[in-house]
């Protein structure tokens, strides 16, 4: 048995819970309990698994105050952030019990060409026994709900390992499987990333979302076992605000993309480039709305705060080094600026006049900040949008279908949304996927979230049994003929198919 692992609240630093540090050998055997569970868990069939999902839906719901109280306390999101966590999960249930269905059901499909007229073809999805779920801290909930209930629904067991930082509430609800009348399909391994490498070991998919530099590790390790993996990493996802777009309601999307959940979404407004003409009124708009924003953890129910505690201390560093960067590097600070007086808070800040010298128009911050940058016009924005590693999310703003078109192509990232931003994550039939390294493969996405959990199985019945043309021995006469039948079958026009010369 290994350490105990102690969750504090962000907001206030009390005790809330503690977890098992998990032994590689326990994380083994929770493996190979899932792997025995699977099999009748996958027999049963996508009609009845859906029925399970549905159940534990409801269990969510009917536990959703207890579930999300206990997500605000170790995460010390505001009330407002906290309280969507267990609903964003049902809505996925909701949605893989329809797709999932139809999705999983074996497909027949026509042979190609002559050779295949004496057999059925057909594809099985089949699941990877057991998926391992790696998540961050940013959505304690939310986050492992949406990749194990395609998981699930695919007819895979889910080895899910959620962050160190907040693993109490997700326990609870993968207890409340159990509780709905679910098999032991779903497991939850409790410690931190050595734990989470344990679980990569395990896996035969692994589904992560983290920072890009985990990500990476674990490519690599998958690479190294050669079992596929789906990554969700980090992003610095602009907003290109254009010169003819509606400011006020730019501002109000800005500031609640950039500021909900602390700024602690990957998919959110990183950095904001807006047209010279329109520049300075968007600056002084912005600074008014952000400035009125409430900082601080409310209690459950009161919506009292915009914005909440960040996750970790590490993070309150981050967002504070690329802060005093900008304003050490010339940037205007016009509204917040500085950490909170006490728990893990940080104001919600302004940084105007930006450049691309500044980590924070580089680095993922991932606070409460919103640079805005001036540019000259839609080509300088698109350069400086592309100008990253990353390539998540995006948003564009004009009130012309036409500019939104021509620079929402060229932005090179997983997701454009047009006069919205963060919208892309809440509709759950499009992929959410990173470009560059933003990550690999997609969630979500209809019918495409599921099968991605499954392995294609190409099934070849006969026709008629036979005795196969093929079947040795060889023969002059054998070889001849057949190679007249596949010339037959190949070519597109007479002379060729009877094997004729050219005049
Ligand atoms: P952060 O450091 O910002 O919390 P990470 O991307 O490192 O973000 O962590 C996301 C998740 O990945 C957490 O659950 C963490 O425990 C886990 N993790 C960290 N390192 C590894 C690793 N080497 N292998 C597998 N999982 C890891």
């Amino acid at each position: 048995m290994g350490d105990v692992i102690e969750v504090r609240s962000p907001a206030d630093g009390r005790l809330v819970g503690s977890v098992p540090s998990m032994s590689a050998a326990e994380v083994q055997a929770l493996a190979k309990d899932l792997r025995d569970a699977q099999l009748a868990w996958e027999d049963i069939g996508p009609d009845r698994r859906a029925k399970v999902l549905l159940a534990w839906g409801d269990w969510c719901l009917d536990n959703d105050r207890r579930i999300c109280e206990l997500v605000q306390a170790e995460s010390g999101k505001a009330w407002a952030d906290a309280s969507l966590e267990v609903t964003a999960g049902v809505q996925m249930i909701n949605h893989c019990a329809t797709v999932g269905p139809p999705a999983l059901t074996t497909k027949k499909v026509k042979a190609h060409g002559a050779i295949g007229f004496s057999r059925r073809l057909s594809v099985r999805y089949r699941p990877y026994p057991l998926v391992g779920l790696i998540t961050p801290w940013n959505g304690p909930v939310g986050a492992p709900m949406f990749d194990a209930v395609p998981a699930l629904m695919a007819g895979a067991a889910v080895l899910s390992k959620p962050s160190e930082v907040v693993p109490l509430s997700w326990l609870e609800v993968v207890a409340g499987f159990r509780e709905a009348g679910g098999p032991n399909v779903i497991g939850c391994a409790t410690g931190a990333g050595d734990v989470g490498a344990a679980v990569v070991d395990e896996a035969d998919f692994v589904m992560f979302t983290g920072s890009t530099r985990t990500g990476r590790a674990i490519g690599v390790r998958c690479a190294e076992r050669l079992i596929p993996c789906s990554l969700e990493l980090g992003g610095k996802d602009p907003m290109i605000v254009l010169d003819d777009a509606d400011l006020d309601t730019a501002v109000e999307a800005a500031t609640w993309g950039g500021m909900a959940n602390a700024g602690q979404i990957c998919v959110s407004v990183e950095r904001v480039y807006v047209e010279a003409p329109v520049y300075d009124e968007f600056v002084s708009k912005l600074t008014d709305k952000v400035g009125g924003l409430r900082l601080g953890t409310d209690a459950p129910g009161d919506y009292s705060v915009e914005v909440g505690a960040m996750a970790t201390a590490a993070q309150v560093d981050i967002v504070e080094r690329h802060v005093e960067d900008a304003r050490a590097k010339g940037a205007r600070i016009t509204t917040g600026g500085h950490r909170g007086a006490d728990g893990l808070y940080f104001e919600p800040t302004v940084l105007a006049d930006v450049d691309h010298t500044m980590a924070c128009m580089q680095e993922e911050t991932f606070g409460p900040t919103l640079p805005v940058m001036s540019v000259r016009d839609e080509d300088e924005a698109v350069r400086l949008a592309n100008a990253t590693s990353y390539g998540l999310s995006a948003s564009v703003w004009t009130r012309d279908p036409e500019r939104a078109e021509r620079v929402g192509r060229r932005v090179e990232a997983g997701a454009v949304n047009v006069n919205s931003v963060i919208t892309n994550m809440f509709q759950l039939a499009l992929p959410q996927g990173g470009w560059k390294e933003s990550g690999i493969g997609a969630r979500f996405g209809g019918a495409d979230g599921v099968l991605k959990y499954c392995r294609k199985q190409a099934v070849v019945t006969n026709r008629v049994e036979m005795r196969e043309p093929y079947f040795f021995p060889n023969s002059k006469r054998k070889g001849r003929l057949m190679g007249a039948g596949a010339r037959m079958m190949s070519a597109r026009d007479w002379r060729r198919k009877l094997g004729l010369r050219a005049r």
